[in-house]
């Protein structure tokens, strides 16, 4: 076994995104989750692994800009403060102005060698703002929900796993039952595994705030359409999740062996993958 880094044994927990990495590509996993933190002998230098880190999918960008404004919009409810659909939108068109003007030489793809077309730009702004007047269409009903946290991240164990949850946002309704909900910013019909995602929220939920499966109530939320998907969960399946996330946990560190991690290369998957410079099995 390589020696890592002992801040990596601090941090590790399984997580949804980890599950989806683990899933797409163990090599990329391998070059996310264990690469940074090698000392000896190490087959990637982490320096170079920690400045590819900084680059990102225009795909995940894409999301994230329209979660960073609703968590704005939020936050200022949180405070009692009014929200604005104005300001939100402006700021959102800044926002993607700002990877036009450099060419989204930040993105990954770009980074890869794919070149951005400006209708890309045109595309996520408008899509943006689709998603942006959903939201403030559909607040009215979460007047009424106490907002709880929304987009922080936490931390709990099943067994002895660590497992790490951000929920976009949990309201306390009138009746004391909890709502957790999750912003969706892709197609309406783009729901892989969401339900082992919705699972582990609601177990974090009934710990950290001390209730039952049935006194909590999940949700999707899809902006561009305005879907929302409700899920409920019983005892038995919730079960079934905390076996499941330490089986996988326990698989994702038998090793930390490079050799250990079998890459899936594809095309569509390797030109969005940040480690494709290094990874000797990328197809492009
Ligand atoms: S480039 Fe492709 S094969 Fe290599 S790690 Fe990335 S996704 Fe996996």
């Amino acid at each position: 076994m390589p020696e890592l880094d002992p801040f990596f044994f601090k941090i590790n927990s399984w997580s949804f995104t980890k599950h989806r990495v683990w899933n797409r590509c163990q090599r990329q996993y391998y070059f996310e989750y264990i690469a940074p933190y090698v000392k000896s002998t190490p087959v990637v230098d982490p320096e170079k692994i920690r400045w590819l880190k900084n680059f990102t999918s225009k795909f995940v960008v894409q999301g994230q800009l329209i979660h960073d404004i609703i968590d704005q919009q939020i936050q200022l409810h949180c405070e009692n403060k009014p929200m604005d659909l104005a300001e939100a939108i402006n700021e959102f068109t800044k926002k993607v102005l700002r990877y036009k003007n450099i060419g989204g030489e930040t993105f990954t793809e770009y980074h890869n060698g794919e070149k951005i077309p400006g209708s890309f730009y045109t595309f996520i702004d408008e899509n943006g703002k689709t998603c942006l007047h959903t939201f403030f269409g559909k607040w009215p009903d979460y007047m009424s929900r106490e907002c709880l946290r929304h987009e922080e991240y936490d931390h709990f164990n099943i067994g002895d796993t660590g497992v790490t949850v951000k929920v976009d946002f949990v309201g306390r309704m009138p009746d004391g039952t909890l709502v957790l909900t999750d912003w969706k910013t892709g197609r309406d019909d783009d729901e892989y595994e969401t339900e082992l995602q919705m699972a582990a929220y609601v177990l974090w939920a009934m710990e950290y705030y001390k209730k039952s499966a049935d006194e909590i109530g999940t949700e999707l939320v899809f902006l561009k359409t305005g879907k929302t998907k409700p899920y409920a969960f019983f005892e038995e399946q919730l079960r079934e999740v905390q076996e499941q996330i330490p089986r996988e946990f326990a698989m994702m560190n038998a090793s930390y062996e490079y050799g250990d991690f079998p890459a899936r290369p594809s095309q569509r998957e390797c030109m969005s993958c940040k480690f494709a410079e290094v990874c000797s099995e990328r197809k492009m």
